[in-house]
């Protein structure tokens, strides 16, 4: 599913007051989320109509095999952060309230079914300790792990959870799937770095793993935290008015997350080992869902397990938090293979959301999957050539019905009209190749100078009110962004936008969808949060992370009309890794080479990779860093903390939706 975000280069806490004191200055609105207005009602009740919602299957799927359910709570390892409630969900039963989507209700009850189930004989997953499942798999003198979550907390507690029920057996091997944190990042929970090595439990992913897992989003990692608040609906109560589901899962575990370096890398296309005793056929599928990504298949056990590329929702060729665009005509084709490599197995199971059996049916999904990113990427090139824009696209693409039908690709984490916008930006970019939008005036002054045309914020508002009437929200929401945009301290757009991006939340089928609406929705009531993501919780995983990545983010971190002119230069020394670096601004620009310490530089840092990334990670300030004793500092301090001022700290707190 999601990167998870590093921003390491939270360097210059010397300026940070300052860059925080101007947050915070749109305290919003306030007031309580909306009911479902009539049209609302209308919109749900109609999709409830068009859909076979009490379709059996999917439900039994869901339970099948459960061995246990869980009961409290799992805290980070401090005790101070609830980081997943197994009763929060508890509401997520029964009937659709009207302020939630139908179908996407129904995908909510399904994976609200949570606890340590039974795939088939030797395969069992722990479901809802996090957005992802961790899957084990018997071997002969343990249990293999299939990706241990996003946490350490989190791993820690489903590993505990069915040993309970299944054995006190060791780990005896960790097979990660794919790069994406809420895959291995709770690593360290179920297996040390030292009894890893001691053990020598083998730690098998794809080629590119370890680059990809530690290096992914490290530059835009703040932007993405924020966004992804959005997309997860982190701060958004769990409730019919709020939160009901991620799409792909409950919840993320925000808990502290490492990683443990593989000893077994996945290098050909096709790779049979046998690990623990059992054969497995692994399969590389780099550069779809994932850069580094590995599915399999567990003949003797007539079992697939197909990682990320699959699971019961339509996934994100481009996730609203942002990334980097994903191949949908590769994706495609690494599916038309899977029904391939499924041979005569019995059960699939991903490492999302639950299983399927049979293998009819396990050809059935895959194949809709196949043909649900097949279809949306070659409809839309054929729309590309027919000079659709991707607005156009996006409203003009429907799936047809033999693949609309099917529930577990239906778009509950991606969804279809994003997709579509993601194949236009994937092959020509996002420019629409219209010259007016060549040079737009930014959205605050093009709003300003439509309100002025309308005769003034009031005006506006009063002609959403009337789109809001009819159930128009679509334009109801884009006269009142810019009554927002141009009037930042009118009152009443906030509040009717805040009305209208509810409505929208509660018809929306797309867990992402509802949590962009609702979280917009409560930032318009309540202003933009006050804290960022707090990063320190990676600082497991930035230990595997390459010098190189954390100053590539520090150069982008470089104020850049401040730096003009201030050609510093700063040799950096890492003792315990013995590597020093030249760091030197010229030009705006802040570069680095991997080098011995050049004579002429204006100060010379002596430290430890550690203290380095505490340094990077925010979790000590630069200034108390220079002046402790963990480091050495050569030449002129004064420079040195003029060096470091230069680079910018985001808090992450940007406001979205006001201005
Ligand atoms: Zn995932």
């Amino acid at each position: 599913m999601m990167q998870m975000f590093a921003r390491p280069a939270a360097l210059a806490t010397l300026v940070a007051a300052a860059l925080l004191a101007a947050c915070g200055k749109n305290p919003g609105v306030g007031g309580a989320a909306g009911d479902a207005t009539a049209a609302t009602v209308k919109a749900n009740e109609e999709m409830a109509q068009a859909l076979k919602l009490d379709d059996p299957q999917d439900f039994e799927d869901a339970k099948k095999g459960l061995i246990a359910r869980p009961e409290g709570k799992i805290m980070s390892a401090d005790g101070s952060t609830v980081l997943i409630d197994f009763d929060a969900y508890k509401f997520v039963d029964g009937k659709a309230p009207p302020t939630v989507n139908p179908s996407l209700w129904r995908h909510a009850v399904l994976n609200a079914q949570i606890g340590l189930f039974k795939v088939t004989d030797g395969i069992w997953q722990v479901r809802g300790f996090d957005i992802a499942n961790m899957t084990l798999i018997e071997g002969k003198t343990g249990l293999i792990v299939v990706d241990p979550l996003t946490a350490r907390e989190s791993a820690a507690a489903a590993l505990a959870f069915a040993r309970k029920h299944l054995g006190d057996k060791p780990v005896s091997a960790i097979v990660f799937t794919h790069s994406h944190a809420d895959h291995f990042g709770g690593a360290l929970g179920i297996v040390s770095a030292q009894e890893a090595a001691e053990r020598k439990i083998p730690i098998i992913a794809s080629e590119g793993f370890m680059e990809e897992a530690t290096s992914e989003n490290i530059l835009v990692g703040t932007a993405m935290a924020r966004r992804s608040m959005y997309q997860f609906g982190k701060n958004l109560e769990k409730s019919a008015k709020g939160n009901v589901d991620t799409g792909l899962g409950k919840n993320v575990a925000y808990g502290a997350v490492g990683v443990l370096v593989p000893t077994q890398l996945v290098t050909q296309q096709t790779e049979e080992l046998t690990i623990d005793g059992v054969r497995f056929v692994f399969h590389n599928v780099p550069g779809a869902e994932a850069p580094a990504e590995l599915t399999f298949a567990i003949p003797d056990k007539k079992a697939y397990g197909g990682a990320e590329n699959l699971a019961q929702t339509m996934h994100n060729l481009l996730p609203v938090r942002g990334a980097k665009v994903r191949d949908a005509l590769q994706w495609s084709v690494y599916l038309q293979e899977a029904i391939d490599q499924i041979g005569d197995a019995e059960v699939y199971f991903g490492q999302h959301n639950w299983p399927v059996w049979g293998n009819a049916r396990i050809v059935e999904f895959i194949t809709k999957h196949r043909d649900v990113y097949k279809y949306t990427h070659d409809q839309t090139v054929r729309l590309i050539n027919a000079g659709l824009t991707p607005r156009e696209i996006a409203d003009t693409i429907k799936l047809p019905p033999s693949l609309a039908s099917y529930f577990g690709a239906r778009g509950y984490y991606g969804d279809l009209r994003h997709n579509v916008k993601a194949v236009y930006q994937f092959y020509i970019g996002a420019y629409d190749g219209n010259p007016a939008n060549l040079n737009p005036l930014p959205p605050q002054e093009s709003a300003k100078r439509y309100l002025e045309l309308i005769g003034g914020p009031d005006k506006a508002v009063a002609a959403a009110q009337g789109a809001y009437d009819n159930g128009d929200y679509r334009w109801a929401a884009e006269l009142l962004n810019h009554a927002v945009f141009g009037a930042p301290d009118n009152k009443a757009a906030k509040e009717l936008l805040a009305r209208t991006y509810d409505q929208m939340g509660y018809q929306a089928e797309a867990a992402t969808w509802r949590n962009s609406y609702l979280t917009a929705a409560a930032e318009l009531r309540d202003g933009p949060p006050k804290k960022g993501i707090d990063r320190s919780f990676l600082i497991d995983m930035l230990h595997q992370t390459p010098i190189a990545r954390f100053l590539e983010a520090m150069a982008a971190g470089l104020d850049g009309p401040a730096a003009d002119g201030k050609n510093l230069k700063v040799n950096l020394v890492l003792t315990d890794i013995n590597e020093s670096y030249v760091l030197w601004i010229e030009n705006g620009v802040l570069h680095h080479k991997k080098a011995a310490p050049a004579a002429d530089a204006n100060a010379t840092l002596t430290l430890t990779k550690p203290i380095f990334i505490k340094m990077m990670a925010g979790t000590a300030g630069v200034k108390d860093t220079l002046m402790s004793d963990e480091l050495k500092v050569d030449g002129s301090m004064i420079d040195l903390v003029r060096f470091f001022t230069l680079i910018d700290k985001a808090p992450g707190t940007f406001a979205i939706v006001t201005k």
